[in-house]
């Protein structure tokens, strides 16, 4: 039996199925609500249903958006032929802090990973061979983390793409090797982004 009362018991549940949050920062958050206002306690409650029921995935790109489809796909400022395919809908941001990205995006929602049970059916890819199919894109730029999956994720797309007629360029490794683009600093990315080569 647990010796916290059920609703608190019920919460550090919840709060621990988040990522790196273990039961010590579990307790320690559900404390806080705790002590907190009612008011603010609300909030909490209310901004996570709202984030449930207001956001989706944009149909074009899969990027976390309130309007399908999102801000980049709807762009007259940005060239929606050239697309950067990243592994989150946070790896958008190390991308833009770079601020000399004009294109658009496609988050893959993950990466290859044989170990954990993901394999190419997993990965939201069909929209963006679907783009290229139709002609709608000049130049994919792979830009998965440099680690083992993300590499793996990289040639996989990378021959997916190649019988068809679309320039595919990889990330340079100004990102360090083994590393998540999620903590590139903006110089490093930038660079990453200038250096591309073609596949
Ligand atoms: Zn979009």
């Amino acid at each position: 039996m647990s010796r916290y009362a059920e609703p608190m018991a019920r919460l550090i549940e919840e709060l621990k199925k988040l990522p790196g949050v273990g039961t010590k920062s579990a307790q320690r958050f559900a404390f806080h609500v705790l002590r907190s206002s009612d008011e603010d306690a609300a909030a909490l409650a209310d901004a996570v249903r709202a984030l449930k029921a207001s956001l989706r995935l944009c149909s074009i790109c899969n990027n976390v958006t309130d309007v399908d489809p999102c801000a980049y796909c709807t762009s007259p400022v940005r060239n929606q032929r050239l697309v950067c395919v990243v592994e989150e809908p946070t790896s958008i941001a190390s991308v833009e802090r770079t601020r000399g990205y004009q294109g658009v995006y496609h988050v893959l929602h993950g990466t290859l990973s044989p170990l954990h049970g993901v394999g190419p059916d997993q990965l939201r890819t069909h929209n963006l061979l679907a783009r290229v199919e139709r002609g709608e894109i000049d130049e994919v730029i792979l830009a998965t983390s440099p680690t083992l999956e993300g590499e793996a994720t990289a040639s996989w797309l990378a021959s997916t793409l190649r019988s068809h007629s679309v320039k595919i360029t990889r990330i340079a490794t100004g990102v360090p090797a083994g590393s998540d683009i999620e903590y590139a600093d903006e110089v490093t990315m930038a660079r990453a982004m200038e250096g591309r080569r073609e596949l």
